[in-house]
């Protein structure tokens, strides 16, 4: 057999998308709104499906990267809003580990709380801070399978130094979810033999 390079794309509309936008975000609330809007582009856009996720610097609130749901276009399931705005952000800094691009520290803002598979990288990325707007219990709602988490995920976080906030524009990133589930949106992931499948 031949190799295969992993390649993610990125859906063509970003790069305009990102043109109209800032690259200082002042507060939670507009890192938030980028998140959010990422996921509501996706959807409208019907490039995959209905997330978004945004690293920042810290302090200065710089846009590092950004990510949405990649996985049916891509061919991936790895290719969740926040493991592919972590990725990015790793490799423009040039770092498998945020923390090594230290002194300057980073936050991860993401539309919807990390499933199993997001929960578990994000130590792993070195940002310091998770910001989330939906809950898990909302992508389960309109069927997503989110994986086990502990029920103490949150906490196990705050053990290791990473900061968690969550319910900033809880309402906002819960539109976009039940618009995607009222539009047929495909529910892919572990617990979806076929889009046909989707519970709740
Ligand atoms: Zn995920």
């Amino acid at each position: 057999m031949q190799t295969h390079p992993i390649h993610i794309d990125l859906p063509d509309w970003l790069e305009s998308f990102l043109a109209e936008r800032p690259s200082i975000y002042a507060d939670d609330c507009e890192r938030m709104r980028l998140a959010v809007d990422l996921s509501a582009e996706n959807l409208r856009a019907d490039t995959g499906g209905p997330f978004g996720a945004a690293v920042f610097e810290s302090d200065s609130g710089r846009l590092i990267s950004v990510g949405v749901n990649r996985v049916m276009p891509s061919h991936c399931c790895i290719a969740h809003a926040e493991m592919v705005a972590i990725a990015c952000a790793q490799q423009r800094l040039g770092q498998y580990d945020l923390r090594m691009a230290a002194p300057a520290r980073f936050q991860l803002f993401s539309s919807t709380e990390p499933c199993a598979m997001c929960m578990g990288a994000v130590p792993w990325s070195g940002v310091e801070r998770l910001v989330c707007a939906a809950r898990d219990t909302d992508a389960r709602a309109i069927g997503f399978d989110e994986g086990h988490k502990p029920a103490d995920w949150v906490e196990g976080y705050i053990r290791r130094g990473i900061q968690v906030t969550r319910d900033l524009l809880r309402a906002e990133a819960v539109a976009v979810l039940q618009r995607y589930a009222a539009g047929g949106g495909a529910i892919y992931g572990p617990g979806a033999v076929s889009p046909a499948s989707r519970a709740g």
